[in-house]
């Protein structure tokens, strides 16, 4: 018998603001441990927390773009659990009233479009970090809380992904989606982004669910694509010498490279849940949806598409250019200065990508502006220069911050497409190799390709290559 595996996902994703949910404290990464803590983040006794509405309004704006239903009174509950980051022994989330329910994500799988559906996603507090003291014969373990009450986005799928492909696919879809909405910076190496699995195999093409395992632990993409495939593997196994899949969670060891129990079914914990009396409900009002609505911008799927079908770019270069927002909007710049979709295109994901992507800058540090690289490229489309003098002219640009046309004029290296121009030098090439002259005319065709060469030397690459070829050839032709 075949299994397939049913997956879900949950997400956590920290939010971009500048200062934590509950308290007026700095969310700046990778400070002096317990450098950026108060008494409401300490969970000192008597504090009382007050919502930061940039959260807030985040978490709202990665709902809509999720396409969930809004609960537009929402109210936050205290999940109550002990662990030593966390010091009130709760922490501020949402179980009973999620902000937003019910919404899908689509993803591209297999050249197709797949939805993924999201079962709800709501707004609740990080804890801080234990920090095991690694050194030989070390018994201890720090606490930093400068993580704790950071916000969090938590977003909780449907078990509607089939395959370790269709979970990867979700998970760069949802991190692009957060980066466009510009909702959390998904640094992975930071934590911002971390993920949960669950999953349980079922006979192949059946509707019903097996026993679920969770997976904890998962703090890369890679993790999340490793322990899923393992787990399915001892899974499957377990299935097909007849043995029951355990109902448990297991924790991920990115070292080993396999799953291992941390509790069961029977161990579950159980968080008491009940609506948290320090906070007010929240009310979503007609003005704060408008204005949170219209701060959604387009997002990479249909960003993608407009491409495609609008300015007649190939699935493949719509891709690339959609990937980050940023090489989208620096397309779309260019293209207000020249609309020619193509060239642009194919200038941005030979040239400029590469150039940013060797020198690991990213696309808003990237010294040619938008309209000097569209001028650059309307050169080139109009025969002004030539692609090899094109990319040592956005070299230049790059090095001495000058225009296109001013350093195509300093140089002097304007292509010449003028036949006549060309004449002399042509002749010249043709008495100077009289042997690949021979060669071509004894039938080796390709032999023209070298006599090219000559011409594009003399004129220190300024000849229109293709007119040249054909020049030649046909002299060459009527010897
Ligand atoms: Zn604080
Ligand atoms: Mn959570």
């Amino acid at each position: 018998m075949d299994y397939e595996p049913v997956i879900g996902l949950e997400t956590h994703a920290e939010l971009l603001t500048e200062s934590k949910l509950w308290c007026r404290c700095s969310t700046r990464f990778g400070r002096a441990p317990n450098s950026q803590t108060c008494p409401v983040c300490l969970g000192m006794p008597g504090v009382l927390p007050v919502l930061n509405v940039k959260a807030f309004e985040l978490a709202l704006r990665a709902a809509l773009a999720l396409n969930c239903q809004l609960n537009r009174t929402t109210f936050f509950d205290r999940k109550n659990y002990y662990y030593p980051d966390l010091p009130k022994n709760y922490q501020i989330s949402q179980n009973y009233c999620n902000l937003g329910v019910d919404g899908h994500l689509e993803i591209p799988l297999d050249g197709d479009v797949r939805r993924v559906g999201i079962l709800n996603v709501h707004l609740e507090e990080d804890a801080g970090k234990n920090v095991h003291a690694e050194h030989p014969g070390a018994d201890y373990s720090l606490v930093d809380l400068n993580r704790a009450g950071t916000p969090l986005l938590e977003v909780v799928t449907a078990p509607d992904m089939h395959s370790v492909e269709e979970a990867d696919a979700f998970m760069h879809t949802l991190r692009q989606v957060l980066l466009y909405t510009q909702v959390s910076d998904c640094k992975m190496q930071e934590g911002s982004l971390r993920f949960e699995a669950s999953i349980s195999m079922r006979p192949a093409g059946t509707d019903g669910l097996g026993a679920r395992v969770e997976i904890k632990n998962l703090n890369s993409m890679k993790a999340v694509r490793g322990a899923l495939e393992r787990e399915i593997r001892r899974q499957t196994s377990l299935l097909k010498s007849g043995e029951a899949v355990q109902q448990e969670t297991r924790l991920w060891d990115e070292v080993r490279e396999r799953t291992n129990r941390m509790r069961t079914k029977e161990e579950a914990q159980d968080y008491r849940y009940f609506p948290e009396p320090d906070l007010l409900p929240v009310e979503v009002t007609n003005e704060m949806l408008q204005r949170v609505r219209e701060s959604v911008p387009e997002l990479p799927l249909q960003r993608r598409r407009r491409f495609c079908d609008e300015l007649g770019l190939s699935e493949y270069d719509a891709t690339v250019l959609c990937d980050q927002k940023e090489v989208g909007d620096y397309f779309e710049a260019c293209l207000a200065a020249h609309g020619s979709p193509k060239s642009i295109a194919n200038w941005i994901i030979n040239e400029v990508l590469r150039e940013v992507n060797e020198r690991k800058v990213s696309m808003e540090e990237f010294e040619v502006p938008p309209e000097r690289l569209a001028e650059l490229v309307r050169l080139t489309d109009e025969g002004r220069i030539n692609a090899n003098v094109a990319r040592d002219i956005m070299t230049k640009m790059i090095r001495t911050g000058k225009d296109a046309a001013m350093l195509v004029q300093e140089e002097g290296v304007e292509q010449i497409s003028d036949g006549a121009a060309l004449e002399p030098v042509i002749e010249q090439v043709i008495r100077d190799n009289p042997d690949t002259v021979q060669d071509y005319l004894g039938g080796r065709k390709q032999a023209v390709g070298p006599l090219v060469g000559q011409v594009m030397k003399l004129t220190r690459g300024r000849a229109d290559p293709k007119l040249v070829n054909q020049m030649l050839r046909e002299k060459l032709d009527r010897l």
